[in-house]
C-alpha cells in the first residue's frame, strides 16, 4: 500500500481540508461498525481523536481482495487509502472511497466484549482496558485532558509555579485521610524492636512513610519563597467509602499563594473554575453535546449556569440557619457545629441560591489544624466551594500563619511536634499571611462531564478491592 501522510480524523471533519477533496488521504483508526451490501461497503472509522467517525466508502465488486473485507469487522483496526471526497448522505461533510485497505488488527465479532453497542456503565467498568473505545470513554478522557492543559495554562498566565511535591510523605499530620503504608520490610519476617514495636529503622527511609493525601503542607513551603504556587498530582486516601464521589487515587490541584486573605482566596476559586468551565465549553462542545444526549439533558445549561452566576458567599453558621428553617427533613440532622453532607451542600446550591456557593467560617473542631483561628474563639477561616450535582467541589482556606496559636493548636490536637517541626519553622522565619485550596480533579471531570459515578472520570479507577488494570 501506497505511503501517505496519515490524516487525523478530527482534521478531516473539522479542519481546512477543502485542498485535499478529490486527493489520495489514508485514515488509520478502529472500525466502529461495516454496514452495506453485496456491491457497496460503508465503514465508520474512529481514531479518537474526535467523537465523530468518518465514513469510508468501499465500491465492493472492483475490491479484488474479498478476504480482506471480512477482516474488517467492529473493534478491528485498519489503514485506509482513498479520495477524499464530500460526502453525499447527509451528517457529514466528507466520506473517504476506498482504493487500498491494510488490517492491522482483527477482532474477532465473536469475542470482542464491545462488539454491541449500549453496555451499561458497570460493564464497562469490568473492561476498562477496552472503555476508552467507546464514545462515551472518547469523549470523557478528551474533556480531561482539555481540563488538566487549561489548569496548566491559567496558573502559567498568572505566574505560578508548578511545585512538584513528594509522593511518598514521611509525615501523616495533614490528617485528611486514612493512608497507604509504603514500606519494603519483609510482611512475612517484620523486624521488632525489644519493646515489640515494628522497627522501621530498618524500613527503607529508616521510618514510616506512606502515600501522600495532599500536596499542600509542602505547597505551603514553595508559596513562602515563590509567592504563588501550585501542584497537581496524585493523592492517595485509603477511605473505605464506597460513594460515587471518592475515589482511592485521585488527582489534585492545589494553589498556595502568599499574601492572599481569604476573600483573595475565594476570588481565585471563581475566577479559575469559570476559567476550567468557559475553556471547556469552547473546546470540547462536540464532546459536551454527546454527553449531553446520552446521559445528562441539562448538562450544558448546568456548566452556563457557572459560568454565568457570580458565586454566593456567605458563612457556615448562615449555611446552618438556612438548613434548619428550611424545614426539610435531611437524612442527617443539622444543627451548628456538624459537618455539611453533601445532602445540605446541594440543598443551598440547587434549591435555595440557585447559583454556586463559597461558604467560609466553619467550626474550627470540624477542620484541619492549619487553619487561621479568627478572634471569636470558635471558628477558623476555612472555606468550601458547592457546585450543582456535586457538592463540595474545593476545600481550602486561609493558613494559620502565627507561630504561637499553629503550635497552641497542634498541641491541643495531639499532633506530634516531630512531625511538623519543618513546618513550624516557617513560621518562625519569615511568616507572612498566605491561603490556598485543594480542586479534587475528578470532581471538577465529574461535574464538567455530567457522568454519575466518579469511576467513570478517570482511566483505571482506584476503589477500595479494585486494581485489576
Ligand atoms: P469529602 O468531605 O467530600 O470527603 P474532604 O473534606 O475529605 O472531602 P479535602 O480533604 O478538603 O476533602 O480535599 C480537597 C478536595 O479533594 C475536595 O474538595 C474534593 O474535591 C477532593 N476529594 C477529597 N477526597 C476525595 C476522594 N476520596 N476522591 C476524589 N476526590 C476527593
Ligand atoms: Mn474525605
Amino acid at each position: 500500500m501506497e505511503k501517505l501522510k496519515r490524516q487525523r480524523v478530527f482534521d478531516l471533519l473539522k479542519g481546512h481540508v477543502d485542498n485535499l477533496i478529490n486527493e489520495q488521504v489514508n485514515v488509520k483508526g478502529w472500525v466502529r461498525t461495516k454496514r452495506g451490501n453485496k456491491n457497496v461497503a460503508f465503514i465508520a472509522i474512529n481514531d479518537g481523536s474526535i467523537i465523530h467517525n468518518i465514513q469510508v466508502v468501499v465500491d465492493v465488486a472492483a475490491f479484488a481482495d474479498d478476504e480482506l473485507l471480512k477482516k474488517v469487522t467492529t473493534g478491528s483496526c485498519i489503514s485506509v487509502n482513498g479520495k477524499l471526497v464530500e460526502s453525499q448522505g447527509a451528517g457529514q461533510h466528507v466520506e473517504i472511497l476506498a482504493d487500498s485497505i491494510e488490517v492491522y488488527g482483527t477482532a474477532d465479532p465473536e469475542l470482542y466484549p464491545l462488539q454491541k453497542k449500549g453496555h451499561s456503565l458497570e460493564f464497562l467498568r469490568e473492561i476498562a482496558h477496552l472503555r476508552p473505545r467507546t464514545n462515551t470513554f472518547g469523549a470523557v478522557l478528551r474533556i480531561r485532558h482539555a481540563l488538566a492543559f487549561a489548569i496548566h495554562q491559567y496558573f502559567n498566565n498568572k505566574s505560578f509555579y508548578y511545585l512538584h511535591t513528594p509522593i511518598i510523605t514521611g509525615s501523616d499530620a495533614e490528617g485528611a485521610g486514612a493512608m497507604f503504608r509504603v514500606t519494603t520490610l519483609d510482611l512475612q519476617n517484620i523486624p521488632h524492636k525489644e519493646n515489640g514495636t515494628i522497627d522501621f529503622e530498618q524500613d527503607f527511609f529508616g521510618k514510616e512513610t506512606n502515600l501522600t493525601v495532599s500536596g499542600q503542607l509542602e505547597g505551603e513551603l514553595g508559596a513562602l519563597a515563590l509567592s504563588n504556587v501550585y501542584t497537581f498530582g496524585p493523592t492517595f486516601r485509603a477511605e473505605n467509602s464506597n460513594t460515587t464521589r471518592h475515589l482511592a487515587e485521585f488527582w489534585m490541584i492545589e494553589p498556595e499563594m502568599a499574601f492572599y486573605d481569604i476573600t483573595d482566596n475565594q476570588d481565585l476559586a471563581e475566577d479559575f473554575l469559570q476559567y476550567l468551565v468557559k475553556y471547556v465549553l469552547q473546546i470540547c462542545i462536540d464532546d459536551l453535546e454527546f454527553l449531553q444526549k446520552m446521559y445528562d439533558k441539562e448538562l450544558i445549561e448546568r456548566l452556563k449556569f457557572v459560568t454565568e452566576n457570580t458565586f454566593e458567599r456567605i458563612s457556615y453558621t448562615q449555611a446552618i440557619d438556612i438548613l434548619v428553617s428550611s424545614g426539610v427533613k435531611f437524612e442527617f440532622p443539622v444543627k451548628w457545629g456538624v459537618d455539611l453532607q453533601s445532602e445540605h451542600e446541594r440543598f443551598l446550591v440547587e434549591k435555595h441560591f440557585k447559583k454556586p456557593v463559597i461558604l467560609t467560617d466553619y467550626p474550627r473542631d470540624i477542620k484541619a489544624f492549619y487553619m487561621k483561628q479568627n478572634d471569636d474563639g470558635k471558628t477558623v477561616r476555612a472555606m468550601d466551594v458547592l457546585f450543582p450535582k456535586i457538592g463540595e467541589i474545593i476545600g481550602g482556606s486561609q493558613r494559620e500563619e502565627d507561630y504561637d496559636k499553629l503550635v497552641s493548636r497542634i498541641r491541643e490536637m495531639e499532633i506530634p511536634e516531630k512531625d511538623v517541626w519543618w513546618y513550624l519553622e516557617t513560621r518562625k522565619f519569615g511568616t507572612a499571611p498566605h491561603s490556598g485550596f485543594g480542586l479534587g480533579f475528578e470532581r471538577l471531570v465529574l461535574f464538567v462531564t455530567g457522568m454519575g459515578n466518579i469511576r467513570d472520570v478517570i482511566p483505571f479507577p482506584r476503589t477500595p478491592l479494585n486494581a485489576e488494570f
